[in-house]
C-alpha cells in the first residue's frame, strides 16, 4: 500500500467519525507526506488547518492510522504542504487478489467542466427494490428532459445514492448532448452564490446564470429549510426554468412535506412532477454492489466475505463501500490472507470506532428532541399525547440499539419508567423500523446526527 492508498483508508474512517461538514473543511486536503520509520508526516494546506488537525483531531487520525497499520508506537507529525507529493505506483505482488493498476487505485476523482463526478453514472448504479422507482424516473429524465417528469424529486437517507443518481443524470444528458447548458450545484452553493450576488450588488447576473439553463440539477434542497430569501429567489428561477420546460431534479434527505420551515408553494412545487424515494439496499442488493465494487477494482473476495460485509453494513451504501476499502486497506497493508475471522477483526475495529464517539443517553435524548422539535421535558416526562410518545419510544429504541444500555437503566433515564415499559417500547419500534417508512426513515436520519460532532 502506498501512502496515497493508506492514506485515503486512513480518511474513510475518519469519514465516520467526524460530521461532513467538518470533514470537508479540516480534513478532505490533507495528505501523507511520508511515513516511515514510525513516523508518518501529514501535510496541511495551511497553518490554521494545520492547527485544527494538531488540536482537535489528532486522537481521531492517530487511532485510525494505527488501526491500519497496525504500528502501536506510531508517531505523526504536521507540517504545512500545499502540493501532494506524486503517487507512486503501488506495490505488486502476486501473493493473493491486488489492485492491478496504478491508474485504478489511484482514489482522485475526476470532475468535467461542470463540476459532476465522471465517475456516478448509469451503468455502475445497481438497481435493486429500494431505488427502483428513483433509477427508473432518473433515466427517463436524462433521455428525455423537460417533457417526462418536471420537476425529478428524489429523496432519501446519507449515502443512499441520491448524489449518484442526480449526478448520473447530468453525465447521461452530456453525453447524448455535449451543448447542453447544465448546472449542476447544491443547495448550500446556491444560497452562498445568492447571498454574494446580493452584497455585491450582481443579482442580475445571478438571476441570468440560473434561468438561462437547459438543466438545474440541484443536490440536498432540505439545507434551504429556514432561508427565506433563498426560498424566495429559488421559488423564480424554479418558476422561470419549469415555464420554459427546461428539467430540474432536486435530491432532499425527506420527502417535500417533511422538510421543516419551508414556504408551502415551494413544497407544492415540488409535488408537481415526480417524487421518488430511496431505501436502503436489501440483502441481495447489497450483495450485488460489493460485487460490481471488487469488479471495479479489480479485488476479488470470497463469497463468505461478501455475505459477511452486506448482512453486517445494512443501512448505508456510503459505509458499505467504506467497509470493503477497509477490509482491502487492511488486506494490502498486512499482506495476509483475508479469512472470514480477519475481516470480521477488521470490522470489529470499526464498530467500535464509531461507538467510541462517546454516545451517551443524554446525548440521545438530546438529539431526539432536537429532531422531533420537543422539549426534554416532554420526553421524560408523563403525558401521553401521540406526538410525544413515539419520540420517547424512539429514544429507548435508540438506547438499547446503539449504546447497548440496560431495559431498567433506559426506564431510568426516561424519567423513572419500568424496565417493562422499555421493553415495550423497543419491541414496538423494531417493528415499526421494518413496517412504517415514515418512522424508518426518522430513525435512520437521527442515527446519522447521533454519529456527527
Ligand atoms: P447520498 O447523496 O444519498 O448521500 P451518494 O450518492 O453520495 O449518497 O452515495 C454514496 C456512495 O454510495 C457513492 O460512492 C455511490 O456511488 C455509492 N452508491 C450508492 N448507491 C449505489 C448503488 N445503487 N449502486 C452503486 N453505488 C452506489
Ligand atoms: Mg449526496
Amino acid at each position: 500500500m502506498n501512502n496515497e492508498q493508506l492514506w485515503q483508508a486512513t480518511l474513510g474512517e475518519l469519514e465516520l467519525l467526524v460530521s461532513k461538514a467538518n470533514f470537508t473543511t479540516w480534513l478532505k486536503n490533507t495528505f501523507i507526506v511520508s511515513c516511515h520509520d514510525n513516523l508518518a508526516i501529514i501535510g496541511a494546506p495551511n497553518t490554521f488547518t494545520k492547527a485544527w488537525l494538531e488540536k482537535k483531531y489528532h486522537q481521531h487520525i492517530m487511532q485510525a492510522l494505527k488501526n491500519i497499520t497496525k504500528q502501536p508506537d506510531l508517531k505523526i507529525e504536521y507540517i504545512v504542504e500545499t502540493a501532494k507529493p506524486a503517487m507512486s505506483r503501488p506495490r505488486i505482488d502476486a501473493a493473493g487478489p491486488r489492485i492491478r493498476d496504478a491508474k485504478e487505485a489511484a482514489t482522485t476523482i475526476e470532475f468535467n467542466q461542470f463540476g459532476l463526478n465522471k465517475k456516478y453514472r448509469f451503468e455502475n448504479f445497481i438497481v435493486g427494490s429500494g431505488n427502483e422507482l428513483a433509477s427508473a424516473a432518473s433515466k427517463a429524465v436524462a433521455e428525455k428532459p423537460g417533457n417526462t417528469y418536471n420537476p425529478l424529486f428524489i429523496y432519501g437517507g446519507v449515502g443512499l445514492g441520491k448524489t449518484h443518481l442526480v449526478q448520473a443524470i447530468g453525465n447521461q444528458l452530456l453525453d447524448n448532448n455535449p451543448q447542453y447548458k447544465l448546472l449542476y450545484i447544491n443547495s448550500e452553493r446556491f444560497t452562498n452564490d445568492y447571498v454574494q450576488a446580493i452584497k455585491s450588488g450582481h443579482i442580475d447576473s445571478f438571476k441570468k446564470q440560473y434561468r438561462n439553463v437547459d438543466v438545474l440539477l440541484i443536490d440536498d434542497i432540505h439545507f434551504m429549510s429556514g432561508k427565506e430569501q433563498t426560498q424566495e429567489e429559488f421559488f423564480h428561477t424554479f418558476n422561470a426554468l419549469h415555464q420554459n420546460n427546461k428539467q430540474i431534479v432536486l435530491s432532499s434527505d425527506r420527502p417535500p412535506k417533511a422538510i421543516p420551515d419551508i414556504e408551502q408553494r415551494l413544497v407544492s412545487r415540488f409535488e408537481w412532477g415526480m417524487i421518488a424515494d430511496i431505501s436502503p439496499p436489501d440483502y441481495e442488493t447489497r450483495v450485488a454492489i460489493l460485487e460490481a465494487k471488487c469488479n471495479e477494482k479489480n479485488y476479488s473476495l470470497s463469497k463468505e466475505i461478501i455475505s459477511f460485509l452486506a448482512e453486517s453494513i445494512k443501512n448505508n451504501v456510503r459505509e458499505l463501500e467504506g467497509g470493503l476499502n477497509r477490509v482491502m486497506a487492511h488486506h494490502q497493508f498486512t499482506n495476509h490472507d483475508l479469512t472470514l475471522e480477519s475481516v470480521k477483526q477488521v470490522m470489529e475495529v470499526l464498530t467500535s470506532a464509531k461507538t467510541r464517539v462517546s454516545l451517551t443517553p443524554k446525548k440521545i435524548i438530546n438529539i431526539v428532541s432536537n429532531y422531533f422539535d420537543i422539549k426534554i421535558d416532554d420526553i421524560v416526562g408523563a403525558c401521553r399525547r401521540k406526538e410525544l410518545v413515539v419520540p420517547r419510544q424512539i429514544t429507548m429504541y435508540l438506547m438499547r440499539e446503539e449504546i447497548k444500555s440496560s431495559y431498567p437503566s433506559i426506564g431510568q433515564e426516561l424519567g423513572g419508567r419500568d424496565h417493562t415499559t422499555a421493553i415495550h417500547a423497543c419491541n414496538k419500534i423494531s417493528e415499526a423500523f421494518n413496517k412504517d417508512e415514515r418512522i424508518k426513515n426518522d430513525i435512520l436520519l437521527i442515527k446519522e446526527r447521533l454519529y456527527q460532532e
